[in-house]
Formats: C-alpha cells, sequence, structure tokens
C-alpha cells in the first residue's frame, strides 16, 4: 500500500528546483516505472512527491554534427527508440531501448529516472559510458556536469545533492573508425539483464586499437568499466584471440552477485562470454566505418 503524501506540480523547472530546495523529505516522480513499485512495497514514504513529468523543458532530443545528442532528463524510452537522428548516428542506444522493458514501460519510463534509479542492471548506463557521456545536474543554486561513470556511487546511489535533479545526458560525437554494441543476457525477451556488456571500440588505421570500453552491468554495485579489458586492447591488433582474452579479463575485474537469478560463476561466464562478442561487433563495425 502506498502512504500518503504531498503532491507536487511544478509548471516550469525554475519552479520546479524552487519547490525541491524548500521542501524536506521530498522524492522525484517522472514516469513512476521504478519509484511507484519501492513505494508500493513500502521501501520509501516520502512526505511529498515532486512531479516533474510534464516539464516540457527537460523533453528534447538534440542532435549536432560537432556537439553530438543531448537528451533532456524527461525524454522517454520510447522517444529514443523511435528518433531518426538517434538511429543514424547512435544506432546501438536504439538497439539498445528497443530491448528494454515493455512498449508501455517504454512510452512512460525516462531516461533520466532510469540513471537516477541507478539500479545496476539498467540498460542505458552502460552503453552511455561506452559512449563517454556526460550528465548534467542541477539545483537552484547551479548546475554542473560529470562524466556518466562518476554518477553511480552504489547500488541505487547517485552522485547527486540534495536539491539536484538529473536534467541532461550528453552524448559526444563518436570519434571516426568507432564501432559500439551492447547487449544484456536475460532468460525472458525485454526483462533486466541478468548481466549486460557494452563494448567501444576505435581503431588506429588497420586493425589496431586505438581506444577501448567495456562496461559491464549487473557485475557489481554500479555499472562499471573494466579498466584492466581495456588497459589490455589498447595497441593491440585486434582479433578473436585477443576478444577472448579481453572476455577472460573482464570476468574477472568484476563484481557479480549470486542471487534467485544466477551464481556469481555463471554471471562471471555470461560476462567473458559477451564481452567477446560484444567486442567483435563493435571491431566489424569500425572497420566498416
Ligand atoms: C516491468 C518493468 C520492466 C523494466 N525493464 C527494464 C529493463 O529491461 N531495463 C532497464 O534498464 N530498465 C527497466 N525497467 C526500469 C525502467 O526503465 C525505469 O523504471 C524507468 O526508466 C524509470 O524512469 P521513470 O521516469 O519511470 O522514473 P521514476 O520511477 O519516476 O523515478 C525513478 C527514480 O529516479 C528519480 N528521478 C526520476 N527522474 C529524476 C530526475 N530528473 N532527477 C532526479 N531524480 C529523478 C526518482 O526520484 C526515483 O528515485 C523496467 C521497469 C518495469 C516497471
Amino acid at each position: 500500500m502506498i502512504h500518503d503524501f504531498h503532491y507536487l506540480k511544478p509548471g516550469t523547472l525554475k519552479e520546479a528546483l524552487a519547490m525541491y530546495a524548500e521542501h524536506e523529505d521530498c522524492k522525484v516522480i517522472c514516469g513512476g516505472q521504478s519509484l511507484l513499485i519501492v513505494m508500493r512495497q513500502g521501501m520509501i514514504a516520502p512526505e511529498n512527491l515532486l512531479d516533474i513529468k510534464h516539464l516540457n523543458e527537460l523533453n528534447y532530443i538534440k542532435f549536432d554534427e560537432k556537439d553530438g545528442l543531448r537528451l533532456g532528463a524527461t525524454t522517454t524510452h520510447r522517444a529514443i527508440e523511435k528518433s531518426e537522428v538517434i538511429k543514424k548516428y547512435y544506432p546501438a542506444l536504439v538497439a539498445m531501448e528497443n530491448k528494454l522493458a515493455s512498449i508501455q514501460v517504454r512510452n512512460w519510463g525516462t531516461i533520466g529516472g532510469n540513471l537516477a534509479h541507478a539500479d545496476p542492471a539498467g540498460d542505458p548506463a552502460p552503453l552511455l559510458i561506452a559512449l563517454k557521456a556526460n550528465i548534467k545536474v542541477g539545483s537552484a543554486k547551479g548546475e554542473r556536469v560529470m562524466p556518466l561513470d562518476e554518477f553511480f556511487v552504489d547500488y541505487f546511489e547517485i552522485a547527486m545533492e540534495k536539491g539536484e535533479l538529473v536534467l541532461e545526458v550528453h552524448v559526444p560525437v563518436t570519434q571516426p573508425k568507432t564501432g559500439i554494441a551492447y547487449q544484456k543476457f536475460n532468460y525472458l525477451t525485454n526483462d533486466m539483464g541478468i548481466v549486460g556488456v557494452a563494448a567501444s571500440v576505435t581503431l588506429n588505421g588497420g586493425n589496431t586499437c586505438k581506444d577501448a570500453r567495456v562496461v559491464l552491468g549487473n557485475a557489481g554495485p554500479t555499472p562499471r568499466r573494466s579498466k584492466k579489458a581495456e588497459e589490455f586492447l589498447i595497441g593491440k591488433a585486434l582479433n578473436d584471440d585477443v576478444f577472448a582474452e579481453a572476455g577472460k579479463i573482464a570476468s574477472e575485474d568484476c563484481e557479480p552477485v549470486a542471487d534467485i537469478h544466477a551464481s556469481e560463476d555463471f554471471r562471471r561466464h555470461v560476462i567473458g562470454v559477451l564481452t567477446k562478442r560484444m567486442l567483435k561487433k563493435a571491431f566489424e563495425e569500425a572497420q566498416g566505418k
């Protein structure tokens, strides 16, 4: 059962930030796809709910060939999935969204809500980190920007101060000769992943790796880069053996837990397999550019 709360509905972002600063014990609600579940389970019972779903100022997809992609926090998963410009410049984002939950959840859940919820199994974070995304947060006192991989602190914990909202996700322009891939492993289609892996590979002419990111989902308290796998890849001539070795390194460079869905060993095994496959996919895409 959900406890009573005061419902706050600001008309503008400025009003929202002022209300958020004024009210103690206040939780933001956007699509409510995650928040209402934890409220119904009685895990939290905030006195005030600040509804930002209808703030059009935060609902946008902007793309510029020099600046890259900017997603307002209240942009829905479905809007990202259906965006022609994202399909053209960041096809891996469209493919990821297409496998995130049901159409109903995608129609209402938002990118800002997904990232702020900080579920380690969330799909967008590993891919956005592989894409070198930054996140903009702001309060009535001002705004700040940080790399997305510094935003996640612990299970369901993020680097936000009191009164701050997620405002925007910025994805820079992808470097030439770069391929990006993401896949989760799940038992039910479009369910949360048992684990997920995002990989990006930038080639330095030929088959040599100039830059790489390997980002693991649900392999620890937060989405995490396997920096050991990345360091191993950079400067190497890429081939199947190298991808397999990087997979082995990534499977050891993480902290997956055992739960009712999978053992720790199984998670490590799948991380190894997916890392190898995603690196190969990213590599082949980079070769074709
Ligand atoms: C059936 C089901 C299946 C799902 N499957 C998947 C899946 O496969 N992959 C996946 O990644 N996710 C999945 N999800 C999670 C879903 O993607 C997220 O719940 C959704 O994106 C959250 O967005 P929201 O706008 O509904 O956030 P809300 O539920 O409104 O909020 C979530 C949290 O973020 C905070 N918040 C929201 N917006 C902001 C903001 N702008 N600034 C600061 N804090 C904010 C809230 O206070 C709350 O703590 C699933 C959810 C459901 C219900």
